[in-house]
């Protein structure tokens, strides 16, 4: 493994990324919203989330900038990396199976919205950002650079946590009892944990 080839390695991701989002992407637009919340707070974070998670690593991997932050590149980390990497796809890929009609890239309520409480979200209520926190850590692991490794957890991070607290309680508001009875028997990102 060499620097070259790691920036290659989170090139691929984002396109992985890409390609596992179309699809639901393009079904999202034709499904109708009933409620969608916060517009502006939400266009701003998704923002801040998509400059670390995707503007600073992309300058950093075209133009070694900003050099002053580099750090020692080691094979191990970036192995380390590249399988959190395929993992964090891998759950991406998953959550949209089982997310299905319900996802949106925002905070919205569809149209014939159903509690989606089978498949991994059994057990987790919030694995499609436990993907995106894997997504930034290998950011970190595969990029020696301060900003551009780091960039992805800040960002990412900023999105997450001013987020899933609105998205809980929207869906409290949305579906009651029957969230709060989710919310009981599930954690946030990792089992048994958080
Ligand atoms: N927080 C979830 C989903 C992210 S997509 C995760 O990380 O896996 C965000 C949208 O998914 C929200 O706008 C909400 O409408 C919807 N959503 C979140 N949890 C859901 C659930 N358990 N069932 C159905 N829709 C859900």
């Amino acid at each position: 493994m060499t620097l070259f080839v790691a920036k290659l390695i989170w090139g691929l991701g984002c396109i992985a990324y890409y390609i596992i989002r179309y699809p639901h992407q393009r079904r999202a637009r034709k499904t109708p919203v009933a409620d969608r919340r916060e517009r502006i707070r939400e266009q701003t974070l998704m923002a801040i989330s998509y400059t670390g998670l995707f503007v600073v690593p992309l300058i950093y991997v075209l133009t070694d900038q900003p050099k002053f932050a580099d750090y020692a590149f080691h094979p191990v980390r970036a192995w380390l990396g590249t399988f959190i990497l395929i993992a964090g796809m891998a759950l991406l890929h998953r959550t949209h199976r089982d997310l299905g009609r319900a996802w949106s890239i925002t905070l919205e309520v569809r149209q014939q919205h159903a509690l989606v409480t089978r498949g991994i979200y059994e057990k987790l209520r919030h694995p499609m950002y436990a993907s995106f926190w894997l997504w930034a850590i290998s950011q970190a692991l595969l990029l020696p650079n301060w900003i551009a490794g780091l960039s992805g957890i800040v960002g990412f991070g900023t999105l997450f946590f001013a987020r899933v607290g609105h998205e809980e309680r929207m869906m409290l508001e949305t579906f009651g009892d029957e969230y709060r009875a989710y919310m009981a028997r599930t954690y946030r990102l990792i089992p048994g944990i958080y």
